[in-house]
């Protein structure tokens, strides 16, 4: 078995036992494999043991591994960095889900770059949840204002939340934020049914993820193991 393959088997098995601690369905938490700055090799040995959703960060990095991968034909590629307004058209063309959208200007170039023939592209809304001034994300009191311009643009799918947990040894502190998340997902699903998707749980706090009401771990080190500099 290969040190990849090892890898991939022992997050699966966290995530079956965290669920399994947590009371949860297994089928309810979903694994996305990050595999930003890693080559299009090892996305297509995670892909033969049967993963099929993939996270990019940047988006060339993205467009090499979608361009060379392009004949497994059911990947699943999520936009999972900053970006930037001179970027969005190849996300909107090429990716089926961005879970970075912040601020309505992005989404409406998203909407409208989004091909027509091709399904509503699936945004996440990701919210700042411990208000760090340096972080991206829409402040939570701003969830409803941008969820009501982005529900109605028609290249787009409101699909949920998204965060990145502080960077914090205090577990309790961040418990806090990632229950507040799974509260701010339920007010925003009574408006919005479609919005199903909670993304939250890195390598480093899955287990208290799937135990806060996270629908969607987004691993990286854990799988491919640790990452240089980019
Ligand atoms: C890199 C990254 C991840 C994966 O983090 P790991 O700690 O490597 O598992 C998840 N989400 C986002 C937004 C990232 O940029």
């Amino acid at each position: 078995m290969s040190t990849l393959e090892q890898q991939y088997l022992a997050v699966k098995a966290r995530i079956h036992q965290a669920c399994q601690s947590a009371g949860r369905s297994e089928t309810a938490v979903k694994l996305l494999a990050v595999s930003k700055t890693k080559p299009a090799t090892m996305v297509e040995e995670v892909y033969r043991l049967g993963q099929r959703s993939f996270g990019e960060n940047y988006v060339q990095d993205g467009m090499d591994k979608i361009t060379a991968l392009s004949h497994l034909t059911d990947i699943e590629w999520h936009f999972i960095g900053p970006l930037q307004s001179n970027k969005s058209r190849q996300v909107a063309e090429h990716f089926h889900w961005v879970e970075t959208v912040d601020r309505l200007k992005i989404a409406r170039r998203l909407s409208e770059q989004r091909p027509a023939g091709m399904p509503a592209l699936n945004v996440l809304l990701q919210v700042n949840i411990s208000a760090e001034p340096q972080k991206s994300g829409v402040m939570p009191e701003d969830i409803a204002e941008l969820a009501a311009g982005v529900a109605s643009l028609p290249g787009l799918c409101l699909r949920g939340l998204m965060c990145i947990a502080e960077h914090t040894g205090d577990e309790e502190r961040l418990a806090g934020q990632l229950r507040l998340m799974h509260e701010l997902l339920h007010t925003l699903q009574i408006t919005y049914p479609q919005a199903d998707t909670l993304s939250m749980g890195m390598s480093g706090d899955l287990e208290l993820a799937v135990a806060c009401g996270s629908t969607q771990l987004r691993i990286g080190t854990d799988i491919f193991g640790a990452r240089g500099a980019h």
